[in-house]
């Protein structure tokens, strides 16, 4: 169908007549609105050249039109220069970037037209009055290519040229054209329509402006970064929300052009098509939209995902044009959904099942971007219900794994305050109290989760501690009475409950309430990006405080392997001091709890066999895993024990820090040490060549002022935290399989000042080739008093571990058998505690596992009928969770709901399922395309057509289609991913599936399922 895009009247696609009622309504009734409008109305303070929303509407209306038009400079300025030109001073040199690196200088568009400021001395550049048409005068003239002396070149225009752009034109179109729909007033619709047509007059193009483009100065690439090309102007990721920005702006000012002839023969005057409101909107939409547009094709305007997504959908609601005149909305919708933009199906194939995403914690919040994507396309859906059909162009979080991921965001939480600190993240080092402060680590965006589900616990998350719910979007009808009423009901309250998030790899414990709050966390997960070798940390919090924090974001880059990163430094455990390899392998067998005990076992492949066959160092290391059980004591008091089993290798390293504060160290025969870790002979931050014959230059040598004691029997090492409540961990450490070498020292980044020393203790067992070794460790988390008295060795085989404790005895039972845990199989892990004739227990030999069959599956419910044993049967109940597991791969899920059915077992599991998703573009012998970028398929094919060895994220899982199930054995990702089946089926046999939407999901039929037993 064809929609006529010529009409005498503009009539506004985005800003509605019933979305400028609701701001209306919304300021008229919350305070965080009328702080919008207020925003608005006054501006943002300006800090940087992004980070503003709006700028002052009120003080620039009252420029005149001159002003206003030479308030965006031409972009015949460049606003690109090279890097070693930024941020420096003819007179003041670099000490201006001590204000910052990138942008110190200050700019004041009225009151210093076309100057910068000196943050040091105050000075203002460049010394001619370049918009009064001085293109010379005084000491330090910049007619648009930079002053020269001493045969270096300052840019005072360009940077200037840049800022505005970014920090004062778009914040102000979003101003004015605000400051207009809210208010009505004609001043400010009379500025931002003149504003957006000299916008228009100064766009670069790809025709008669292709010398204004970014980098067009530059052979088309920046010159500084070469990855960098495209930018229109300013750089390609800016420019994404630049684009957005005036897009609504422009639906919200078009029309206004009809109503003032003054304005259209002050745009005449400027030499712009301005006879009618209809010749200026054609030429914004020609001069300003189009090369937009073409850029959005080119790849010339692209930011993070979801940026690029959002603007070209913004151009395409705006303009609603379906002409034949291309690129129109139809390709911008296109390029969002199909093309590079891949929105169709990223949310569903960039998150884990669970809703986690590919990297460290806090980069999946740019998942949240794609709200406004999906927003945007029911826009367009409701105006053109035809041509958008939901097949091709999905609702993005219609799916229950795209909504997970709000679900994500609330359970990530520990203690209503911590995020774990995984890969490139976490809190600083030195020991402080949080207090309880949020529910989620997303705050308004758990509204639109609301608003789509209705679920009150997303309306818990859309309320700050006190109840109050966080801003709304001032044009987004707002849920008040719905929210207020949704946290009236019980199921709005968010408990802390153990649990896992087992596609990202995270298992908590986590019981208690308010200040009596605990928590611990084993990481397993499999990151792509801003990835650690961090396998297997753990962390522990109560009071508030967190007793293992980790160093989290790499101070610089430039010693992240060698110390921020480096295994060594984290909670864990380093075989033969090798890296952890960064592929997947992560996996959950155990999380089970019953009165005061809470156990789990999580294992990881940090040594692939793949990888490290034949080598000197980490060959055939097939044990790695970490069993944890938290013990109460008493109300609040608990402590936590920990086994870490390795085997394979010669050396075995287990790190501890806790936070920055001196331990104390047993009284025991301790030798000083000269030299690193690395050895005597080994100066700090020197290199060394390794006893495996590698050359060397990190975290061993980093650690310095060494002691160094063998323990043969149990002995602790006490962190007092200085806090005035009294916090410390006491590491009870317990030789196992005879004594351990331990070294105490202090350890910085070269980055660092010498001041800055973090103490760590290293627990070392050594060995001939295939070793294996159990790190027992004891871990008390008090306040002023230990809660753990004495811990001592009872028996190695069976592992038994004698607890005395300020309440009485333990008596700790490990089961930990001394088999492979990199693979899949079962393993009776557990623990069973006896204290005062009481046993409680989980898993182990007793009570053992339930165990069963996976006989059919409705995959999109995640429901499975199950054929189990009468323990399976027994235990299975809501809120248990169950590893189900072929040989390829292992998932736990927490069970949802368990009803009898025809002699099965019908068992809904909570979360999702799906791990992929797309429609299939071609068959081949064995293999399937797949028109969707699958970000989690790391398989290569080798030259022989067969996957090469090693991890494969889909390997075991299963491809539905049409009425076809297909096991999977791995995935090669690309704009088209191809799916390598387990079974060499003919491709006449899979050609019926091209067309149809393919589905894979982490389990099927024919996998087995345990449940962990407790007894209580
Ligand atoms: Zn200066």
């Amino acid at each position: 169908m064809m929609v006529t895009v010529a009409r005498g009247a503009h009539e506004p696609r985005y800003y509605t007549p019933e979305r400028v009622a609701e701001a209306r309504r919304n300021i008229e009734r919350h305070d965080w609105a009328k702080r919008i409008q207020t925003r608005i109305l006054k501006g943002q303070s300006d800090t940087y050249y992004i980070g503003r929303d709006y700028a002052p509407a009120e003080t620039y209306a009252a420029h005149s039109d001159e002003f206003i038009w030479l308030l965006q400079p031409t972009t015949r300025i460049p606003r690109v220069f090279p890097a070693e030109a930024a941020a420096i001073c003819p007179v003041h040199g670099l000490a201006v970037r001590q204000h910052s690196a990138w942008h110190p200088w200050r700019i004041d568009p009225i009151g210093h037209p076309y100057k910068l400021q000196c943050p040091v001395g105050g000075e203002w550049y460049p010394s001619n009055d370049y918009a009064a048409g001085d293109l010379t005068s005084g000491p330090y003239p910049d007619a648009g290519d930079g002053f020269t002396v001493d045969g270096r070149t300052y840019y005072f225009l360009r940077d200037y040229a840049h800022r505005v752009y970014g920090n004062t034109t778009i914040p102000l179109l979003r101003s004015f054209s605000q400051a207009w729909l809210i208010t009505g007033d004609a001043r400010y619709a009379h500025h931002g329509a003149l504003l957006l047509a000299r916008l228009a007059s100064e766009y670069p193009n790809y025709e008669d402006r292709s010398d204004r483009l970014y980098f067009a100065r530059y052979g088309g690439r920046s010159p500084t970064y070469s990855w960098k090309t495209g930018g229109m102007i300013t750089d390609l990721i800016w420019e994404t929300f630049c684009l957005e920005a005036t897009a609504y702006a422009y639906d919200a000012l078009a029309g206004y052009y009809d109503q003032d002839p003054e304005l259209l023969a002050f745009l005449r005057g400027k030499g712009l098509p301005a006879a009618s409101g209809d010749e200026v909107r054609a030429y914004v939409r020609r001069h300003l939209f189009r090369p937009a547009m073409q850029a959005l094709l080119k790849g010339d305007i692209k930011g993070n995902e979801g940026f690029h997504q959002a603007a070209a959908l913004a151009v395409a609601v705006v303009l609603d044009d379906f002409s034949d005149d291309h690129p129109n909305s139809a390709d911008m919708v296109d390029y969002a959904f199909l093309g590079e933009g891949h929105a169709a199906w990223f949310l569903i194939n960039g998150m884990q099942r669970d809703g986690g995403g590919h990297e460290s914690p806090g980069y999946n919040k740019i998942k949240l971007d794609f709200i406004r994507v999906a927003r945007l396309m029911e826009l367009l859906r409701a105006r053109h219900p035809d041509r958008f059909p939901l097949g091709r162009y999905p609702d993005l979080f219609g799916e229950p794994k795209t909504l997970s991921v709000f679900d994500w965001f609330i359970d990530l939480q520990l203690l209503d305050a911590f995020l774990p600190e995984i890969g490139d993240g976490g809190g600083p080092l030195e020991p402080r109290k949080v207090a309880r402060y949020r529910w989620s680590y997303l705050d308004a965006e758990n509204l639109y989760a609301f608003h789509r589900t209705g679920d009150p616990r997303y309306a818990r998350a859309a309320t700050d501690y006190a109840g109050q719910p966080f801003a709304g979007e001032l044009w987004e009808p707002y849920p008040a009475e719905r929210v207020e009423a949704a946290l009236k009901s019980p199921e709005s309250v968010i408990q802390r409950t153990s649990r896992l998030l087992d596609g990202y790899g995270v298992a908590i414990l986590e019981a208690g309430e308010g200040e009596l709050g605990r928590a611990a966390m084993v990481n397993y997960s499999s990151l792509i990006g801003h990835r650690q070798c961090d396998d297997l940390f753990l962390g522990l919090w109560a009071y508030g405080v967190s007793f293992l924090p980790d160093l989290g974001y790499p101070f610089s880059w430039a010693y992240r392997w060698q110390w921020d990163s480096n295994s060594l430094a984290h909670n864990t455990v380093t075989v033969d001091e090798t890296q952890h390899a960064h592929d997947a392998g992560g996996q959950c067998r155990l999380l089970a709890e019953t009165d005061g005990l809470r156990v789990l076992s999580v294992s990881h492949d940090p040594y692939p066999a793949h990888r490290y066959a034949g080598q000197p160092c980490a060959a055939e290391v097939d044990a790695f895993e970490r069993t944890v059980a938290m013990v109460d004591v008493a109300p609040g008091r608990f402590y936590t024990a920990d086994l870490f089993r390795v085997r394979g290798g010669e050396q075995h390293d287990q790190s501890w820090h806790g936070p920055m504060v001196e331990p104390v160290l047993p009284p025991l025969a301790w030798s000083d040490l000269p030299g690193t870790l690395a050895g005597a002979e080994v100066p700090r931050f020197g290199k060394w060549r390794d006893r495996w014959g590698r050359d060397r230059d990190d975290f061993p040598s980093y650690l310095t002022g060494l002691k160094r004691v063998e323990l043969a029997e149990p002995a602790v090492v006490t962190w007092p935290f200085g806090l005035p409540s009294g916090e410390a961990l006491g590491l009870h450490l317990v030789p196992v399989d005879g004594p351990l070498q331990v070294f105490a020292g202090h350890g910085r980044s070269p980055a660092r000042p010498e001041s800055w020393r973090l103490p760590y203790v290293i627990v070392r067992r050594a060995g001939a080739k295939g070793l294996a070794s159990r790190f027992v460790t004891v871990l008390d988390t008090y306040q002023n008093q230990p809660v753990v008295q004495s811990v001592r060795l009872v028996s190695s085989s069976p592992l038994v571990l004698e607890v005395r404790h300020e309440a009485g005895t333990d008596k700790l039972t490990w089961t930990a058998p001394d088999d492979p845990s990199t693979g899949t199989a079962p393993l009776a892990l557990g623990v069973s505690l006896e204290r005062d004739g009481r046993t409680t227990a989980v898993g182990g030999q007793t009570p053992g596992y339930g165990r069963g069959t996976v006989r059919g599956a409705d995959l999109a419910a995640n429901r499975l009928m199950i054929e189990a044993d009468p323990a399976f049967r027994q235990q299975c109940r809501p809120g248990r969770w169950v590893r189900v597991y072929n040989d390829q791969r292992s998932a736990m899920a927490r069970v949802a709901e368990v009803r009898e059915a025809g002699g099965s077992l019908a068992v809904s599991l909570a979360g999702s399922a799906l791990l992929a998703r797309g429609p299939v573009s071609a068959a081949a012998d064995g293999a399937l395309d797949l028109e969707a970028y699958l970000l989690f398929g790391s398989s290569r094919v080798g030259a022989d057509g067969r996957l090469v060895p090693g991890h494969r994220y889909f390997a075991g899982s299963r491809l539905t289609a049409g009425e076809q199930t297909l096991a999977v054995a791995g995935v090669v990702r690309g704009e088209r991913s191809r799916v390598m089946l387990a079974e060499a089926v003919p491709a006449e046999k899979l050609q019926p599936l091209v067309g149809q939407v393919a589905s894979l999901w982490q389990y099927g039929p024919g996998d087995r399922v345990e449940l962990a037993l407790v007894r209580d």
